[in-house]
């Protein structure tokens, strides 16, 4: 019955004759790939991990706006009872939050009242917290017909019952013991979509696509060549292979596509943004140079099959941990007069690129922060000019921007009110140095560099945090706030708002045109990337916190429930340090 009356909704909306908002009225309770495509037309609710396939973190709910935000209360909140770090963004379809907390764990809740309705422990053994690079975190799940899937951090990638929370199927993605899932799985055409991370301890980063109905794997795309005394798995990679050197699949190579997909479903290609190289140093990585391709990239793959389209290198021979994992993010926008189909990124090494999301081609790069290790991009060769003994090969040397990235896990948002980009990133230099007695040893951070300020240096600045709104059309900055570090992501909302964290524990809001502050609230560090929806006529945002009790914060007009006190730090231990942590640092 449900069926057949969404299969007639479908059809009268294609016929035309209804506008997109009635169907969004009715909500069908499925979410399929028609759902997916048409997020965008479902205000109300958050369907994936950047709210659409282009992964926008961009809401056009308006009832909360910059003229009434300062009327913003509690309206409730939920323990989630997994203290330790949140880098979640919930998911909300038919009413219920789906949000995650440490250690792989799931939630749904009532989006109305915060009533939990089930959570679901994966039981990750505790025991594999010294395999996981970068802390249990994660940063959530996906919905598809019927089913919420998460990316356990073992490496289970796990199927359940969206009503009830219970297990459906659950399978290995990993394929060593050193690879982690901290990322959100994306649907895209019946497949679910997830990488891992890992790439300092020695494994082999790929993507994988899993059907989502009975767990089957249904392609995995491997980011870096394998042993070439055996058969490469595809033209790609036997392609790639010619830009390494040395005997680089005794250590792995890194390249663990950790965080970032996007997906254009009228170009049909899925772009997946991948990671380091491992070790870091790539005169041992690759002894004699290379580009060490497809390290540092945006790959453009075909979902169906998992073959490469094309791809761009955004650091070639990666040398700083400089990974292109960072969230990317699909618009069309008119580029000196011309109407552009592009995908941007601002990756680690603190260059914002513009990319043609068809072609690959390079439209602009420029720097959103500061940065020495390049003094620009060539757009004839779209290579990096880089400055002399940026490769630390002839000793110590502070580079700009720091192995923690001038951008990482935190989600850039982008309005097309405003056609801003809303970039949480640090500002952060790291003193790289080459380090003689490296060993490579599998399971271990493995950078063959040394972490020494070069002799008769100034000690490096302390790192700071900033939001900038970036103008993807001409490549500059429109305004910018800045803060002593960087917690969470961005949200931004048709009522011409970002939503930001400072590292002091507090959510504010911005003007989206302007970046005037007009709304904060102390809710302790930890802060994760805020969200919003509509139900029963009322807009709600709400962000996960890491370090008071883990709990879910929700926030509406004119709400007035106290805010929960602020646990007191653990002795000897500063509210910034300890177990709500959050991790700037590499997968
Ligand atoms: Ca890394």
């Amino acid at each position: 019955m449900k069926q057949t009356r969404a299969t007639i909704f479908r059809r009268v909306l294609l016929l035309g004759i209804l506008p997109a908002s009635a169907l969004t009225a009715q909500q069908p309770s499925r979410i399929d790939q028609n759902a997916l495509k048409r997020a965008p037309s479902r205000p109300n609710e958050w369907l994936t991990y950047g709210r659409d396939y282009a992964e926008t973190h961009y809401s056009p709910l308006k009832q909360i706006d910059d003229r009434n935000v300062g009327r913003l209360g509690l309206a409730w909140s939920y323990e989630t009872h997994t203290v330790a770090t949140f880098e979640d963004t919930p998911l909300i379809a038919d009413g219920v939050i789906y949000g995650t907390g440490s250690w792989s764990v799931v939630f749904a809740v009532d989006a109305r009242t915060g009533k939990e309705i089930w959570r679901h422990d994966p039981d990750v053994d505790r025991s594999f917290g010294p395999h996981a690079c970068c802390g249990p975190n994660n940063r959530g799940v996906a919905i598809y017909d019927g089913m919420v899937y998460v990316g356990a951090l073992d490496g289970r990638l796990i199927a359940l019952d969206q009503k009830t929370g219970k297990t459906i199927w659950s399978v290995k993605t990993t394929e060593d013991e050193y690879q982690s899932i901290t990322g959100a799985p994306r649907v895209v055409k019946g497949k679910v979509i997830i990488g891992n991370g890992g790439a300092e301890f020695g494994v082999r980063g790929y993507v994988s696509a899993y059907d989502a109905k009975t767990g089957k794997l249904a392609w995995r795309f491997y980011v870096v060549p394998g042993d070439p005394s055996k058969p490469f798995e595809n033209p790609e990679l036997a392609a790639a292979a010619k830009t390494w050197h040395g005997e680089w699949w005794k250590m792995g190579g890194g390249g663990t596509p950790w965080d970032a997909f996007a997906y254009d479903p009228v170009a049909d290609l899925l772009y997946v943004g991948t990671g380091n190289g491992g070790p870091w140093n790539r005169e041992v990585r690759s002894p004699g140079g290379g580009d060490n391709l497809y390290l540092s990239s945006i790959l453009a793959l075909k979902p169906e099959t998992g073959r490469m389209v094309w791809y761009y290198q955004t650091t070639p021979g990666d040398q700083w941990d400089f990974t292109a994992t960072q969230n990317m993010i699909l618009m069309d926008i008119a580029i000196d007069g011309r109407q552009r189909k592009v995908i941007v990124q601002a990756p680690k090494n603190g260059f914002f690129y513009v990319l043609d999301r068809i072609t690959g081609e390079l439209i602009s790069a420029k720097p959103f922060t500061d940065i020495n290790w390049a003094t620009g991009v060539d757009m004839k060769t779209g290579r990096p000019i880089e400055t002399p003994n940026a490769r630390y090969t002839n000793g110590p040397v502070l580079i700009w921007a720091g192995a923690g990235g001038a951008h990482s896990w935190q989600p850039m948002s982008y309005s097309p009110d405003t056609k801003l980009v809303y970039i949480p990133g640090t500002n952060a230099a790291f003193p790289f140095g080459p380090d003689p007695n490296f060993k490579f040893t599998r399971g271990r951070q493995n950078f063959a560099a040394t972490f020494v300020s070069p002799p008769n240096a100034a000690p490096p600045p302390t790192p700071s945090g900033f939001l900038v709104a970036w103008d993807p059309a001409t490549n500059t900055e429109r305004w910018r706030v800045k803060y002593p570090s960087r917690p969470g992501g961005t949200l931004v909302t048709g009522g011409n708002l970002v939503f930001d964290s400072s590292p002091d524990g507090h959510l504010l809001a911005y003007s989206a045109d302007k970046g005037e502050k007009l709304w904060d609230v102390a809710l302790g560090p930890g802060i994760a990337t805020p969200v919003t929806w509509l139900i029963d006529s009322k807009q709600y945002v709400a962000v996960l916190v890491g370090r008071n009790g883990g709990r879910l914060f929700t926030f509406a007009l004119d709400a007035k429930e106290p805010i929960p006190a602020l646990p007191s730090p653990p002795p000897g231990r500063g509210r910034g340090r300890g177990a709500g942590r959050q991790s700037q640092q590499s997968q």
